[in-house]
């Protein structure tokens, strides 16, 4: 792969501007998706309300999943009609849907406001065998058990984007070719949840729903963002932060901040490693010479995790590139190194137009699997979901044609 040309990403502090949220802008009319409650009552105290109405718009927003302002019932109509003079709804909307022969669903979902990109969003109805399957749930019961209490209400994984694109330039990864984009707001974020949750008519609370922050992006250059929409989704959505992970390429600064979040807000964590080595890492994630292994691995160490709780290493298997038994034993001797509690989580590489690699084998996979097991190391196969129509990891985007 040397032969590729590599390039370094600028790692600048990316964070919106930022303007008061409860006055909206003058001619337009601004999103009240994404305003968590203590904005919106600020916005229903601006019109003269009490600040309880601001609570009913949480209730609508995020519970009532509603999509206009006419939905909103518990205000009164006089009320809806002055809301709508400076602000709408504004939940990012699915606009197509391609479903594969599995089951998941890939999205495309449109922004607030009109924007032209859409993003990608994943419904995997029973889990990816990766996150969502590694055998314990948080709450201690086994999947076997979770399956059984929750009778028909089946287990689901949403996949979640927080760019348009990555500028992180992974070279197995399509949506690197895409460049960044740009960054999505937080009510861009959790608004592919709330879409998603409304489609499917989930119930919070009784089924069983995961949340994996690793559609398009690197959620930890979006950091501000990515964390707001998290708060919104635990604090008004009501979703647990232990059933989200969130997926990281090694940012270390982003891996600082998120070891001081509390626990109460604070998802899982997983780290791309990818590769057995610094050498070979950085050829596939020119990232790793800004920040190798170790430095990573230093910032992961400040995190508190909780009890059970593991550090997930994703572990992409490139043909040849990284797939060999020796590349087992040393993602072994790594991770016994780390001293950290880790699971590590395999990825056949899913191939994409402009991206020269190649699949492992079915037997490399399995083989790599059975030499980390063997070394006592936990470790899981991720099925891939939903490759035929490119829903699968690092296919994220293709666009419209599939
Ligand atoms: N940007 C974050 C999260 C999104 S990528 C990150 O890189 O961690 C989610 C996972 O998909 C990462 O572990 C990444 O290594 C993996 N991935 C990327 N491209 C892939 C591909 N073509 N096949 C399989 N996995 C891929
Ligand atoms: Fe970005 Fe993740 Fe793809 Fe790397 S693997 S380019 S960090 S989305």
């Amino acid at each position: 792969m040397s032969s590729k040309p590599i390039h370094l990403v600028r790692i600048d502090a990316q964070s919106s501007a930022s303007t008061d949220p409860s006055v909206p802008l003058e001619g337009s009319l601004r999103p009240l998706f994404g305003l968590d409650a203590g904005s919106l009552t600020a916005v229903m105290v601006e019109l003269g309300e009490p600040a309880w109405r601001g609570q009913q718009l949480v209730e609508a927003l995020y519970r009532q999943r509603v999509s206009s302002l006419e939905e909103v019932t518990t205000l009164p109509k006089g009320l809806r009609e002055r809301l709508a003079s400076g602000w709408e709804v504004g939940r990012p909307s699915i606009a197509q849907v391609f479903r594969s022969a599995d089951g998941t669903e890939r999205y495309l979902v449109q922004g607030s406001g009109g924007n032209a990109e859409t993003v990608e969003t994943v419904w995997m109805p029973e889990g990816d065998g990766g996150e969502a399957g590694d055998g314990s749930l948080s709450d201690g019961t086994t999947e076997t058990d979770s399956i059984s209490l929750t009778g028909s209400r089946s287990r689901a994984t949403i996949c979640v984007s927080s760019q348009v694109g990555c500028a992180v330039n992974c070279q197995f990864c399509l949506t690197a070719k895409l460049g960044l984009q740009r960054n999505l707001t937080a009510g861009e974020i959790a608004g592919q949840v709330v879409s998603v949750l409304a489609r499917h008519r989930v119930e919070v609370g009784r089924d069983r729903l995961n949340l994996v922050f690793m559609g398009m992006g690197e959620p930890f250059l979006n950091y501000d963002n990515f964390m707001s929409a998290v708060r919104l989704l635990v604090e008004e959505v009501g979703l647990s932060p232990q059933r989200m992970t969130v997926s990281t390429s090694g940012i270390v600064p982003g891996i600082e901040r998120f070891a001081g979040e509390p626990a109460e807000l604070r998802p899982k964590l997983a780290i791309s490693l990818n590769a057995p080595n610094n050498e070979v890492r950085a050829e596939i994630m020119p990232i790793n010479r800004k920040w190798p292994i170790e430095a990573v691995v230093d910032a992961v160490r400040k995190i508190k995790l909780r009890s059970r709780e593991r550090i997930t290493f994703e572990y992409v298997l490139l043909g040849d590139v990284t797939d060999r038994p020796e590349h087992a034993l040393e993602v072994a001797r790594l991770a016994r190194r780390t001293n950290l509690p880790v699971k590590v989580n395999l990825i056949a590489w899913n191939p994409g137009p402009g991206v020269e690699y190649t699949m492992p084998s079915p037997g490399r996979v399995e083989e790599f699997r059975a030499i980390l097991t063997a070394e006592g190391i936990l470790t899981y196969v991720r099925k891939p979901r939903g490759r035929d129509i490119f829903a699968a990891c690092g296919q994220l985007k293709r666009t419209v044609e599939t």
